[in-house]
């Protein structure tokens, strides 16, 4: 049956404390009930033990807590774990849990498919349903750091907004949660530990440099050149890299952050001299690094890895002009959790 209760943590605190003075008790009530829904992640009114047994009645008329539910869960044989996360509408989403020596990494979904067309990535082959809520973000990277707890024994150290969809698309709801997962009500997490990965929305960097945010900025380059870019990245042809461009340098000379380039190299696309030369160009705009990413096929088609040869070549030129480059390895690839894999196939 279709419910029409409204679903209580899109209430803030403040709104909790009205409604319970609103029904005669004390706004104090708010606080308590806000606690458990966050802090302590509740997932049924029930588990409110210090809260009484006619209140718990009250709210479950009033509302719903709409929670995920960790559907699958796989694990890879290098630890990396994917969760098949269903959501209250029966939608699926998915996160994968990245362990290193000493750090454990969720990669979190913002939304139900994606809303661009990046021709490399298996999430852009479905189609946007629509954005994450707030608490379907939190959510996710609660499952994740009780799966560190328990398989790893730590928490979670880092989050990465690299799952499915685009998070300056959904961007308020994305930065509700990041305050939740943040915030000392929710996981107290420190935002220096949180990076957004975004293809490059000009127009949302430069509200998030005024937004003042303290979170990590990474920017799925891939290509300097601008048609290049727009072959392998259509909506470049909206964004163009000169708008991406002037967002960067006012979002850096707003927060002094400096800025990571994701960038995958392949064979016959972008692996040419001239495309070298065009991001090391790029780079001089405002401080930064390069992460260049081992490129996980997706089918059999056009996009192929780079030889060793030619990353070689972008990581000598890059070092040469004295900017940080990175080369990440897959994590996850048997179970289809790496980057750009994220396509509800399990
Ligand atoms: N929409 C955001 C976040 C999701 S994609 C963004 O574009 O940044 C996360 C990262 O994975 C991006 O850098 C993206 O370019 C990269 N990616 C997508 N498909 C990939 C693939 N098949 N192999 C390797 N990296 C991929």
């Amino acid at each position: 049956m279709a419910t029409t209760k409204k679903d209580i943590r899109a209430l803030s605190k403040e709104q909790l404390r009205d409604f319970f003075e609103k029904q005669g008790d004390k706004a104090f009530r708010g606080n308590q009930v806000y606690e458990w829904l966050w802090q302590k992640g509740a997932h049924s009114f029930d588990d409110m033990t210090n809260v009484s047994k006619e209140t718990r009645q009250m709210l479950e008329d009033n509302f719903v807590i709409n929670h995920i539910k960790v559907d699958t869960m796989q694990r890879s044989n290098d630890g990396t774990v994917k969760n098949a996360v269903r959501l209250h509408d029966g939608l699926i989403v998915e996160s994968v849990l990245i362990p290193t020596a000493t750090r454990t990494t969720a990669c979190v979904s913002s939304q139900v498919g994606c809303s661009l067309d990046c021709r490399f990535c298996a999430t852009a082959r479905l189609k946007r349903m629509r954005n994450l809520n707030p608490d379907e973000i939190y959510d996710q990277v609660v499952a994740i750091d009780n799966e560190s707890k328990l398989y790893f024994n730590r928490p979670l150290s880092n989050i990465v907004f690299m799952g499915m969809g685009e998070p300056l698309m959904n961007y308020n709801n994305v930065i509700k949660a990041i305050d939740k997962i943040t915030s000392p009500e929710g996981l107290g997490m420190s935002p220096k530990r949180i990076t957004v990965s975004t293809s490059g929305v000009p127009k949302m960097i430069k509200k998030m440099a005024d937004d003042d945010v303290k979170f990590n900025l990474a920017v799925s380059l891939h290509s300097a050149i601008d048609e290049v870019r727009t072959t392998i990245m259509p909506f470049n042809e909206n964004f163009p890299l000169e708008d991406l461009r002037e967002a960067l340098e006012y979002w850096y000379a707003k927060t002094k952050c400096k800025i990571s380039y994701e960038y995958v190299v392949w064979k016959g696309i972008n692996d040419s001299q001239k495309d070298i030369d065009a991001l090391v160009k790029f780079c001089k705009y405002v401080p930064c690094k390069v992460n260049i990413i081992e490129y996980n096929p997706i089918d059999d088609g056009e996009f192929q890895q780079a030889s060793n040869e030619a990353l070689e070549n972008y990581i000598s030129n890059l070092e040469k002009n004295r900017i940080v480059v990175n080369v990440r390895r897959s994590r996850g690839k048997d179970i289809d959790a790496a980057c750009g894999q994220l396509a509800n196939k399990s």
